[in-house]
């Protein structure tokens, strides 16, 4: 008998898979030792030698995020805090633009809202409204919005993204305290001081899909992306570009740029402003690979 599962973790040559509501540690083939098995593969597993299950093949990738190496990634919920830690939009922007680039969707959270003011969380979800991204205002202390965030999760596989100290661990206990995962400081201390490479897993939440809680997106440079994929990973940017009157505008001096001219309506200036840095930093690769 053969079954499709899901790869949730990889280690000394065992994968742990999920199939149907069951957890199992699977041998795996010799040669996908060598061309790889990832934890969200999609994978065959065989059942004919009880207590032997063997993952046959992997199925083909969706698409394949590096670090974290995880394969079929649905989204990012990238998680971030007007105080404690402070606002830090062109980072949240930055994971944004590589998640989008890796062919990921994007859910922003903003989460601590106790501690800041209603108003400044009304703010910050119209700095993003253009963009499309679903914007959720959180606070994984007192639970509010938290639910919100459940059917959003269920039946996808989303990655956790966003500064430490944001709240990702709470969150996810917060949806479903069996994960037990640890939060605050002294575990931040702990992985860092010890050099802990800590390995992905998939996590299954509650009624809320699968969710991993790693260390994420620990490689935050633009290497190798063109000015033209930068754009199109801000979607009001990509939407409104079909305006500017040349083909190719970066959104910059260009006269006539529809994206310029919609800046405070269809392009918030934060995020217009996040795009022209991250525009500079490419343009800085570019000379880079060029000199
Ligand atoms: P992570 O590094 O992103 O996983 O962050 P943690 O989940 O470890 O949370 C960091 C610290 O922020 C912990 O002390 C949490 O208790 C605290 N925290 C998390 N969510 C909230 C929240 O919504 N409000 C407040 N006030 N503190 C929170
Ligand atoms: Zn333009």
């Amino acid at each position: 008998m053969v079954l499709e599962a899901l790869v949730l973790s990889v280690a000394g040559g065992y994968a742990r898979v999920r199939v149907g509501g069951d957890v199992l540690l699977c041998q795996f083939r010799g040669r996908l030792r060598r061309s790889g098995i990832l934890p969200g593969d999609r994978v065959v597993v065989s059942f004919e030698v009880p207590g032997q299950e063997t993952v046959e093949r992997v199925l083909p990738r969706g698409n394949v995020l590096k670090r974290p190496a995880i394969a079929n990634v649905d989204q990012a919920l990238v998680v971030f805090t007007a105080s404690e830690p402070p606002l830090n939009l062109p980072l949240v922007d930055r994971i944004t633009v590589l998640a989008t680039h890796a062919g990921v969707g994007v859910i922003l959270c903003l989460n601590k809202v106790d501690l800041i003011d209603p108003g400044e969380a009304l703010r910050l979800g119209q700095v993003y409204q253009p963009s499309g991204f679903p914007f959720f205002a959180t606070s994984a202390l007192i639970g509010d919005g938290v639910e919100g965030l459940r059917p959003v999760l269920e039946g996808r596989v989303t990655v956790m993204a966003g500064q430490s100290g944001v709240g990702k661990s709470r969150l996810l206990n917060s949806l479903d305290p069996s994960l037990s995962l640890a939060t605050g400081a002294l575990s931040r201390k702990i992985s860092r001081g010890k050099h802990i490479t800590r390995r992905v897993e998939l996590l299954q939440v509650q009624g809320g899909g699968i969710v991993a809680d790693a260390p994420g997106f620990s490689r935050l440079d633009l290497e190798g992306m063109s000015p033209g994929e930068l754009g199109d990973c801000y979607p009001e940017i990509r939407s409104l570009s079909a305006g500017c009157r040349f083909t190719g505008c970066h959104h910059q001096k260009e006269p006539g740029c529809a994206v310029k001219e919609s800046i405070g309506s269809g392009i918030s200036l934060e995020r217009y402003s996040s795009y022209c840095d991250l525009f500079a930093e490419i343009l800085e690769w570019e000379k880079r690979r060029y000199e």
